[in-house]
């Protein structure tokens, strides 16, 4: 590729590999500043797919669905990282495809994720990889008790087990088929936070402010972002850390980098998702430039400028359990417009029409003029959705 940087104007059409939601919002960002947008996904009702210019439903690596996706877009990029990078990796073939598939193929195996993040010099926790029953008998005692996570395709808490013994760790490798695995040492968890950095082709970078999330059950429930969510010692090693980490990668595109602080106030860094994420939602009313629009400028290689946050913000993710609180049969749709009469509520909704217990729905970022007004809304919310 040249490095004379020609943007892709709009009115042209940007492509993703991926109909979920965050393929979604990031059509409705593309779709804002004029371009068209093309989906592949194999599902005919796939959240982005639904509302993009055209669909192609074939499986990811379908060669047939991949020419037509690269003969209808002059740019392409990902909604998730366990698209198979080989697909990625054809379409570059073509077409410039960010992130590339050198980094997916990082983010998708936490093994690799860990050894990235170790030549970053980025301090991970302490951890075995258990790909053998060697290296299974060969796990140190002082990663007990521990998180024993499947090396691929989990994800909100999915394929991990907790294992305090010996013989739980045993039976949990057995459990989970004896893939390849990473035991984790299980860290005095203080707080979890994130930071979402876009990096252009031309190696500008920018940064979203430190999300400050709150998981339950494995899933993120609630963001937080607002001036001292976090100590600005940790906010500032955050940022750095996360850009160490995409530079090194030399990545294009939205990376998020997922850290923990511990308990002495260490930080740690957890995972990356290369690709807009969870707790970047609040940008999108927010700040004045959302993670999705990040992802399209840089698909399009547009200018990246430094987001700032125009207001303190909650997040609150809407899981298909809301759809069942006042009954354990039917699906009822929660009282939206008790939650509008809030002010400072923006719902963001992804379309699917069946509510499943923990399928995440929408989210509702909250705006406030303080810290303190944003939490009291959103504490409010959360009254009215049970
Ligand atoms: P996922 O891909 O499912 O998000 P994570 O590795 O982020 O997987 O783990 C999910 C959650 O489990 C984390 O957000 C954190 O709350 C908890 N967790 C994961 N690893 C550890 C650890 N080593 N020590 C303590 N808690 C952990
Ligand atoms: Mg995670």
């Amino acid at each position: 590729m040249s490095t004379a940087l020609k943007p892709l104007l709009p009115g042209s059409t940007l492509g993703v590999l991926g109909g979920g939601q965050l393929g979604r919002m990031w059509a409705h960002a593309a779709q804002r500043m004029g371009y068209n947008t093309a989906v592949l996904d194999p599902d005919a009702q796939s959240p982005a797919g639904l509302v993009s210019h055209h669909h192609i439903h074939t499986d990811y690596l379908d060669a047939a669905g991949l020419k037509q996706l690269a003969a209808v877009c002059q740019a392409v990029t990902t909604e998730f990282e366990n698209v198979p990078a080989d697909a990625l990796a054809q379409l570059a073939a073509t077409l410039p495809v960010s992130p590339a598939a050198s980094a997916v193929a990082v983010a998708q195996d936490r093994a690799r994720e860990k050894a990235h993040f170790v030549k970053c010099g980025v301090p991970v926790a302490p951890h075995a990889v258990i790909d053998t029953p060697e290296q299974l008998a060969a796990v140190n005692d002082n990663l007990l008790p521990g998180i024993l996570k499947t090396s691929r395709m989990g994800y909100d808490g999915k394929g991990q087990l907790r294992v305090t013994t010996r013989d739980e760790l045993n039976a949990g490798w057995a459990k989970l088929g004896k893939v390849p695995c990473v035991l984790e040492k299980m860290l005095p968890l203080a707080s979890e936070c994130s930071v979402i950095v876009a990096r252009g082709r031309d190696g500008v970078m920018v940064n979203l402010p430190v999300q400050r999330n709150l998981h339950r059950d494995g899933i993120l429930a609630v963001t937080e972002v607002f001036a001292g969510n976090v100590p600005d010692v940790l906010a500032q090693q955050a940022i750095e850390a996360a850009k160490a980490v995409a530079q090194e990668l030399n990545y294009v595109g939205v990376l998020c980098v997922e850290f923990f602080v511990l308990a002495d106030g260490a930080l740690v860094v957890n995972e990356i998702a290369p690709r807009p994420h969870n707790s970047g939602h609040y940008s999108q009313d927010a700040c004045d430039v959302s993670q999705f629009e990040l992802q399209v400028r840089t698909m399009a290689d547009l200018p990246l400028t430094q987001p700032r946050l125009h207001s303190p913000a909650f997040m609150l993710n809407l899981l298909g359990d809301l759809w069942f609180a006042n009954t354990n049969a039917a699906q009822v749709e929660p009282a939206w417009q008790k939650v509008l009469a809030l002010p400072g509520t923006h719902l963001h909704l992804y379309g699917k029409t069946e509510a499943r217990v923990g399928r995440k729905m929408g989210h509702l970022n909250i705006t406030a003029p303080t810290p303190e007004a944003a939490r009291a809304a959103a504490l409010q919310a959360a009254a009215i959705l049970g």
